[in-house]
């Protein structure tokens, strides 16, 4: 590892200003961007310690909405009654992240800021059309993905919460590697309160996308079967050694179904 300058934040403001100040990054969890830096692959200066800000912590409800706060770790969520009442879905996906270490240190927000193609919160947050909260601005789960590894984010901006809205219905289903458990395809499906039907693949492309075939199909027929009989363009999708795109697409169908059939 090279040399670099550690700070921690005590506030939201305090971050963004070390930020601007130093052109360093955000650490949370550290599960993505430590692994990034021994890689070479990021290089920041300086590193700012998100974890001693009390603001960023914490799962409450806020009207119809469950609000996570950006560096509540995934065990947490995974074990929150709080969340297995409102959106047990969210519990479910959290326990299925990688290992009792990667749950145990990494973040809701580092998760997203991160934007894997194979990470599992993007299929949540754009299922639920959730909003994403910084310490500048509000966005809609739609506005923040923009591509691989890729968001809306600026630099010296700071997720500080998600609000998810209450779904009717929700799951997800995933396909996962066996080695790291990332997502080969996971599929997010949801009713949303006015009784739309929003469906979101990750791990088959370079990013999070709605998978509008399997939405169509589901909101004349929300049934396992429907979702299973939509066959998925694999133009566009990833192959690797792993699996190829035909596989993948085969896969979006199958975990699609799998998903309908555990929202009950
Ligand atoms: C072995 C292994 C297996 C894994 N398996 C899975 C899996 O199955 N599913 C899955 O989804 N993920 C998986 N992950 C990734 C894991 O979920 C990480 O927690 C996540 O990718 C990054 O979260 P973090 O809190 O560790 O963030 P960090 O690594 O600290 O940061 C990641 C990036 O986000 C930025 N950042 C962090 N917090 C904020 C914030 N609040 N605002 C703005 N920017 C911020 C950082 O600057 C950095 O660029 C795995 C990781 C490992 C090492």
């Amino acid at each position: 590892m090279y040399e670099v300058e550690y700070q921690r934040a005590k506030t939201v403001a305090d971050a963004a200003a070390l930020l601007a100040k130093t052109g360093g990054k955000p650490l949370a969890g550290g599960q993505s961007l430590i692994a990034a830096m021994k890689l070479r692959l990021a290089q920041p200066g300086t590193l700012v310690d998100l974890s001693g800000i009390a603001d960023l912590q914490g799962i409450r409800r806020e009207g119809d909405a469950l609000v996570i706060g950006a560096m509540t770790r995934h065990a947490d969520i995974a074990s929150s009654t709080e969340v297995k009442r409102a959106i047990p879905a969210l519990a479910a996906l959290a326990e299925g992240i990688g290992d009792r270490q990667v749950r145990n240190m990494g973040t809701l927000g580092g998760a997203l800021a991160n934007n894997d193609p194979a990470a599992d919160w993007p299929a949540a947050v754009l299922a639920l059309n959730a909003t994403v909260v910084t310490g500048k601005r509000r966005l809609a789960a739609g506005d923040f993905f923009k591509g691989m590894y890729e968001t809306a984010l600026a630099a010296d901006e700071i997720i500080t919460a998600v609000s998810f809205p209450s779904p009717r219905k929700a799951a997800y289903a995933k396909f996962p590697n066996p080695a790291s458990r990332f997502a080969l395809v996971g599929v997010f499906v949801a009713q949303l309160a006015d009784g739309s039907v929003r469906v979101a693949v990750t791990g088959a492309a370079p990013a999070v996308f709605r998978a509008t075939g399997i939405e169509a199909a589901l909101a004349k027929r929300f049934t396992a079967d429907a979702a299973k009989a939509v066959k998925v363009d694999a133009s566009g999708l990833n192959a690797d050694l792993h699996a190829t795109a035909a596989y993948r697409a085969h896969l979006v169908s199958v975990m699609a179904s799998r998903a309908v059939a555990a929202c009950g």
